[in-house]
């Protein structure tokens, strides 16, 4: 099969629609991360995405809408919570789990008795969902296993062949999946993955926001963990990824005892000169949260482009939206995270 790149104009829109009402898989631009979009309530339709993906059976597709009216059919019933919280945070990068309706078919739920809800503010997935008139299923747009593609180029990349059309609606401007919630009660809400929508911010909506501590199987600063994670790596290049805990001075003195070919560190810009004047492969990846999520999964595949074997990645905070950054970098480094504080290793 060819995959056709379509654009975001009226009649592409109308053909990518087609197809999505014909029980076929189209690549969809959101604002988070480019997902791979079908008809939520086709079973076959769906089956297509997981086969596309290779995304093992039980994980859970987030069903998109584009108009908050349209979520009451999918779900048992709204908490007014989670009425509060879509009120606050949709369009916009937030995926809320609640009991699913017959509506959802068991495969689109992963098996599961629940369903995550997004309304995506990306104006080509809204108008892509209005024109199917149906709700749509899309997980991220990659292979599974590999870093989430943020640019049509990069799902390309990982779909060519797999996937009649992708839907180019430019680069994504979160870069980093959503946030998923589910309510723990009627106060209470819980962060399953961390996104753009922060702890922080969810706490002016819900009176009891816990984030779940899966999200951050941190190892303390002070230690040297090398966690055996290599089984459950996600989001990761063909490269090697090690995450380096530690300020700038330390992360450089350890980088210097890092600078064999194929050796290269994922830095900080501010970082970036040092690195060079050092004689360390480098490609960095912002300074602020935002800049850092917009560019750590599109850095990933140019390391790999770039024949990297070992990426030593400058850990970002865990404050804000460096929460979501942090969780994705750690799996992608199949919880190898190095503490740099009371390293022996190299000097500066
Ligand atoms: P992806 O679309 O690739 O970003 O993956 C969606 C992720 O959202 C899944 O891997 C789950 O972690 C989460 N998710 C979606 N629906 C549910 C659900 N019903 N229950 C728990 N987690 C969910
Ligand atoms: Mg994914």
């Amino acid at each position: 099969m060819t995959t056709e790149m379509l654009h975001f104009t009226p009649e592409e829109i109308a053909r990518a629609a087609d197809l999505l009402r014909q029980g076929e898989t189209v690549g969809m631009p959101t604002e988070t991360v480019y997902g791979l979009a079908c008809d939520a309530g086709n079973p076959s339709a769906v089956k297509k995405v997981f086969a596309a993906k290779g995304r093992p059976a039980d994980n859970p597709l987030i069903v998109h809408i584009a108009d908050i009216a349209d979520w009451k059919p999918l779900v048992k019933e709204i908490p007014p919570l989670a009425m509060r919280l879509a009120e606050r945070f949709w369009p916009g990068p937030l995926t809320i789990i609640l009991p699913r309706s017959e509506a959802v078919p068991a495969i689109t739920a992963g098996g599961l008795d629940t369903v995550g809800v997004r309304f995506p503010a990306h104006p080509a997935a809204q108008a892509l969902i209005r024109a199917a008139g149906v709700p749509v299923a899309a997980p991220s747009g990659n292979r599974s296993g590999s870093p989430s593609p943020t640019t049509a180029a990069h799902m390309l990349a990982d779909m060519d062949g797999r996937i009649p059309a992708i839907l180019d609606g430019g680069s994504c401007i979160c870069g980093v999946e959503s946030t998923v919630i589910l309510l723990d009660d009627a106060e209470s809400v819980r962060v399953l993955r961390p996104g753009f929508v922060t702890p922080e911010q969810l706490q002016t909506v819900a009176a009891h926001v816990t984030v779940d501590p899966a999200v951050l199987a941190r190892v303390e600063p002070g230690t040297v963990v090398r966690s055996p994670g290599m089984k459950y790596r996600h989001y990761a290049p063909n490269a090697q990824v090690t995450l380096v805990e530690g300020d700038q001075a330390h992360f450089l003195a350890f980088m210097a005892s890092h600078r064999e070919a194929g050796e290269f560190a994922l830095c900080f810009d501010a970082d970036e000169p040092l690195c060079k004047a050092a004689g360390i492969r480098c490609l960095p990846y912002g300074d602020t949260d935002e800049a850092r999520a917009a560019a750590f999964f599109s850095r990933l595949r140019e390391l790999d482009d770039a024949g990297a074997a070992h990426v030593y990645v400058r850990a970002p905070h865990t404050d804000g939206v460096g929460l979501a950054v942090f969780n994705r970098l750690l799996r992608a480094a199949g919880y190898d995270i190095v503490s740099t504080e009371s390293s022996e290793e190299g000097e500066w």
